[in-house]
């Protein structure tokens, strides 16, 4: 599909550009010669009315000067003309260039989207089902192990089809979204309310030190407590049990700092650049958590969104530090 539509393209370029060269050619050409007809006739006409007809030469570099002068002219007026029209030729081949590929983006999101959307409902019963299973007392231990990594698994394509969806609607939202005073507070204790289980879990200590107070940005308060999770979710994750986790935060004259520090595994320098690219993940063997390498990247578009940015610092074993700066309101 690509191929023949380069192959149309590039016959609409040449024939754009053959048209527009070929029109002014046929101008200057007729210019030139126009003009060189009536240098002639002047010259003639000079010669044949005054009496003592002057020098040849003298005649002839005052008739060059003319004719250079309107050609010079000539050069300038039609370069601009042609500069007009390819700057024209060009934004309207650019934009038939680009339509299929904006089509085909669009079709994409709209398929992810909608595949993420129906797969949800299957996963959601079977995880529901799963845990009403695991309740069951007559099962064996056996089973029970089988189901709890049978679930695990569940659990983790559940969060890849939400995160698709997610990343799918950014696409879509990112020009309209609606940012309101927002208090970090609220944010950062409904993030930390999210990920407490999770923390339990592994026996991980999560400190706000020090804690929010009245500081406020502007922004979407669920896509802020989303952007949190994810961050402090990775913490966790990335933390050996009985480690720390620290969220700190920090206000400068503009900016909202917000630093989630823990104590984990570390990421190394040559993989940092790349975290927050879709689906990369960091040597999948050293940390045996599941993933999908769509947390980072979707942290990213809404920090991106609310016109802050994000960064890191990490030094293997022992620990990173993610810096998220956010303007005030
Ligand atoms: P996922 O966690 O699903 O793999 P992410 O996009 O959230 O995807 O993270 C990308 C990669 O960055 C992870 O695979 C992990 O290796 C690394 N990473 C992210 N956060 C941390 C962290 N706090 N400590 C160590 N590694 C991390």
């Amino acid at each position: 599909m690509f191929k023949s539509a380069r192959i149309k393209l590039t016959i609409y370029y040449l024939v754009i550009i053959m048209i527009i060269s070929g029109v002014f050619s046929l101008f200057i050409y007729t210019r030139v010669n126009f003009q060189l007809k009536r240098s002639l006739t002047n010259i003639e006409r000079r010669f044949n009315t005054e009496r003592v007809p002057p020098p040849l030469h003298s005649l002839l570099d005052q008739d060059l000067k003319n004719a250079q002068k309107s050609l010079l002219f000539l050069l300038i007026y039609t370069n601009g003309v042609i500069l007009f029209f390819s700057a024209t030729a060009g934004y309207f081949l650019a934009g038939k260039t680009l339509k299929p590929i904006e089509k085909a983006m669009k079709k994409q999101k709209t398929f992810i989207a909608d595949a993420s959307h129906e797969l949800r409902t299957p996963l959601t019963a079977l995880k529901t089902s799963m845990e009403v299973d695991l309740r069951t007392k007559k099962l064996s231990k056996q089973t029970k192990e089988i189901l709890k990594s049978n679930l695990s698994d569940v659990n983790n394509l559940n969060s890849l089809t939400n995160n698709l969806l997610r990343l799918a609607k950014q696409d879509d939202n990112s020009n309209n979204l609606k940012l309101k005073t927002t208090k970090i507070a609220d944010v950062v204790n409904k993030a930390l309310k999210s990920i407490d289980p999770l923390a339990k879990q592994k026996k991980i200590k999560v400190r706000i030190s020090p804690e929010p107070k009245n500081q406020t940005v502007r922004g979407d308060s669920d896509l802020l407590t989303e952007l949190l999770i994810i961050l402090l979710d990775n913490a966790i994750k990335y933390t050996p049990k009985k480690g720390s986790v620290l969220v700190a935060t920090q206000t400068t004259k503009k900016y909202l700092i917000l630093k989630i520090k823990d104590t984990g595994i570390g990421i190394s320098k040559q993989h940092i650049p790349h975290i927050f690219d879709r689906f990369y993940r960091v040597d999948v063997s050293r940390s045996k958590q599941m993933g999908f390498g769509l947390g980072l990247s979707l942290a990213k578009k809404i920090i991106t969104q609310h016109q802050g940015s994000i960064s890191v610092k990490s030094e293997i074993r022992h620990g990173s530090t993610f810096t998220l700066r956010l303007p005030l309101s």
